[in-house]
């Protein structure tokens, strides 16, 4: 048996990656159920992953939940995503090389004012979806950044250009 926290940067949001839940009386299901994390720290329930691989598939034990739990965004880790959990402050304008402002998604300059940074895009998006901004990011292709400097020269932060869908900009 293989464990997962032995596996650096094991890719537990992988789309292609099957959980198994087995129960002590032997129940197998398949995604398991919310609330697999309690019952595995609880002793109730063993939690495996199934990797695919190109060759051969692997079986994992998922030996630490908390891990388990922030790669998948069920718990909020600040350390990993850059991102407190809290309602960011946030500036943004149209990029100037958004050629296509009718377009479905747009380019968007965007800077948090609050302190955060963007190490994790998807946490990103969710929290952007969920707060007042609602915005729906674009998780593919990636993020660019730029580092804005004031008038007088000094380093001031870093500036996101972020796909965001146009209407829910409004
Ligand atoms: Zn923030």
């Amino acid at each position: 048996m293989r464990y997962a926290s032995h596996s650096p940067d094991f890719p537990y949001d992988l789309s292609t990656m099957c959980y198994l839940e087995v129960a002590a009386d032997g129940t197998v299901q398949s995604p398991p159920p919310d609330g697999v994390a309690g019952r595995v720290r609880s002793g109730d329930s063993r939690l495996y992953a199934v990797w695919p691989g190109k060759y051969r598939s692997d079986l994992f034990l998922i030996d630490d939940v908390d891990d388990y739990e922030k790669a998948l965004g069920i718990q909020h880790d600040p350390v990993r995503t850059g991102l407190e959990d809290h309602e960011h402050r946030i500036s943004w304008q149209l990029s100037a090389d958004e050629r296509n402002p009718g377009a479905t998604y747009v380019f968007v300059d965007t800077t948090l004012d609050c302190g955060c940074e963007i190490k994790d895009l998807k946490a990103f998006a969710r929290q952007a979806r969920e707060q007042q901004l609602g915005w729906d990011v674009a998780t593919t292709g990636g993020v660019s950044t730029s580092i804005r400097f004031g008038a007088d020269g000094t380093r001031q932060g870093l500036t996101y250009t972020l796909r965001v869908r146009r209407k829910s900009l409004d």
